[in-house]
C-alpha cells in the first residue's frame, strides 16, 4: 500500500525543491517589479537593476566578469548553445567536435545535430570507472577541432573529470595547431559541490541550471568568456548583450543567483555531511545486499550520488517498489517506445545490458538524515530480494 507520509526524496539529481530564502528572493519581481527590464519606467528599471546584481552575484561565483554571463532557460539550452555557437563560430576555421560517450543528451544530442549538418564528431570512451581517457583526448585534437566539451561531473554515477588538466591539454593543441579551441563543460550536477571558478577550471564556456541547487525551473545560464566566437542559436531582440534573445525571466534569474549564492556559502559544510550519509548507505547496502555493484568511480565522485546494478533485476519495479514505499529515487534507464533502454552512460562504462538496466541511482542531498538513509536500506533489501524471487 502506497504511503501517505512525506517521501524520502534521493532524486536530487534530477530537480531540487525550492528554499524559502529562494522563494522570498524572487516574490517581488513576480508581484510589484514585474516590468520587461527593457523598458523604461521605474518598475522596469528594478527589474533591470535586479538582473545586474543577480549577474554579478553569478560572476562572483564564476570569478568571471558580469558581462561574460549569459542568462539561460536552464542547463540543455546552455549546452546546446555553447556546442553549436562555438561550432558554427569557428567553422571556417574546421569542423571537428570532441566529446565523450557519457555526456547528458542536451550535449550528445546537439553534437549528433551538428553531424547533420556536416560536422564530425569525435565520442571519447571513459574508463569502467566513468573517467575521461586523457590519452585518448590528446590524440583525438587536431588542426580542425574547434570545440571540446567535456562534463565537469555526471549525472547518473557522478564520476568528476579533472577540467583543469583538460584545459591544458587542450590549450597545449591550440598552441600547437595556432587555431582556436573552445572549451566548454557541463557543470550542471557539479554546481553544488564542486568549484566553478573558471579560471581555475579554465573553460571557455560553462553550462549551469538552477534547479540542480534549490533554484527554480526553467532558468541557468552560459559562462561565456571574453572573445570566445559564439553566434546566438535564438535570435529576435537584443536581451543579454546579443548572445541569447527573449524577455529575461527577470524572478527566475534573481531565484537562481540566491541560490547559487548560498549553495557556494554552504559548499563545505553540505560536501562533508552530503559525503558521510552517501558512504553510510553505500556500506550499507553492500552489507546488507549480494550481488551488487557500485556503478562509477568512487574517489572522484559528487558527494551526493549513489549509483548500484542489482544482478536479476530490472531498475523499473525497483523504482515503482521504493515508490509504493515512499522513497523517490531513478533508474539509469529511460523508456522508449515500450522498451527500457539501457543507460548510454552505463554501458559506456562497460556493463553489459542487464546489469545497465539493472541499475539504481540514489542522489542525495543536505535535506536528507541518517534516519532516512537506514530506512531505504531496510525497505530496498526486502525488496531487491522479493523481485529477485520473482524474476
Ligand atoms: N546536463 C546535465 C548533466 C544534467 O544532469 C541535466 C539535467 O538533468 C541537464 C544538462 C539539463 O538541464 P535542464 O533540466 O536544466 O535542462
Amino acid at each position: 500500500m502506497k504511503q501517505n507520509s512525506k517521501p524520502i526524496y534521493l532524486d536530487h539529481a534530477a530537480t531540487t525543491s525550492i528554499s524559502t530564502a529562494v522563494l522570498e528572493a524572487m516574490y517581488p519581481y513576480l508581484t510589484e517589479s514585474y516590468g520587461n527590464p527593457s523598458s523604461m519606467y521605474s518598475i522596469a528599471q528594478e527589474a533591470r537593476q535586479a538582473l545586474d546584481n543577480a549577474r554579478q552575484i553569478c560572476a562572483n561565483v564564476l570569478g568571471s566578469r558580469s558581462s561574460e554571463v549569459v542568462f539561460t532557460s536552464g542547463g540543455t539550452e546552455s549546452d546546446n548553445s555553447a556546442i553549436m555557437g562555438a561550432a558554427l563560430a569557428l567553422k571556417a576555421n574546421g569542423n571537428h567536435i570532441v566529446t565523450t560517450s557519457i555526456e547528458h543528451h542536451a550535449v550528445l544530442y546537439a553534437c549528433e545535430l551538428l553531424e547533420t549538418l556536416g560536422f564530425e564528431v569525435t565520442y571519447l570512451p571513459v574508463s569502467s570507472k566513468g573517467l575521461v581517457d586523457l590519452d585518448a583526448l590528446q590524440s583525438s585534437i587536431k588542426s580542425t577541432t574547434t570545440v571540446v566539451s567535456i562534463m565537469y561531473a555526471n549525472n547518473e554515477i557522478g564520476s568528476i573529470q579533472p577540467i583543469s588538466e583538460i584545459s591544458e591539454i587542450i590549450k597545449a593543441k591550440q598552441t600547437q595547431y595556432g587555431t582556436k579551441i573552445a572549451f566548454h563543460s557541463d557543470a550542471v550536477q557539479a554546481a553544488g559541490y564542486l568549484d566553478l571558478d573558471t579560471n581555475k577550471l579554465g573553460v571557455d564556456l560553462l553550462s549551469l541550471s538552477a534547479h540542480k541547487f534549490e533554484g527554480p525551473k526553467g532558468v541557468g545560464l552560459l559562462f561565456i568568456r571574453r572573445n570566445t566566437p559564439f553566434i546566438p542559436t535564438q535570435v529576435g531582440g537584443s536581451q543579454e548583450r546579443d548572445r541569447r534573445a527573449g524577455t529575461e525571466n527577470v524572478a527566475g534569474i534573481v531565484g537562481m543567483s540566491t541560490a547559487l549564492r548560498l549553495a557556494v556559502e554552504n559548499r563545505t559544510q553540505n560536501f562533508e555531511y552530503v559525503s558521510a550519509i552517501r558512504d553510510h548507505l553505500i556500506n550499507s547496502i553492500f552489507e546488507r545486499i549480494d550481488n551488487c555493484q557500485l556503478n562509477g568511480d568512487y574517489e572522484n565522485r559528487l558527494p551526493n550520488n549513489v549509483n548500484f546494478s542489482f544482478k536479476g533485476v530490472e531498475g523499473e519495479p525497483i523504482l515503482l517498489g521504493l515508490d509504493l514505499l515512499g522513497i523517490a529515487a531513478s533508474s539509469g534507464s529511460a523508456c522508449s517506445a515500450a522498451s527500457l533502454e539501457p543507460s548510454h552512460v552505463l554501458l559506456a562504462l562497460g556493463l553489459s545490458n542487464d546489469l545497465a538496466r539493472s541499475s539504481l541511482r540514489l542522489s542525495l542531498g543536505p535535506s536528507n538524515t541518517l534516519e532516512e538513509i537506514n530506512s531505504v536500506v531496510d525497505k530496498l533489501q526486502p525488496l531487491i530480494r522479493k523481485l529477485r524471487t520473482l524474476s
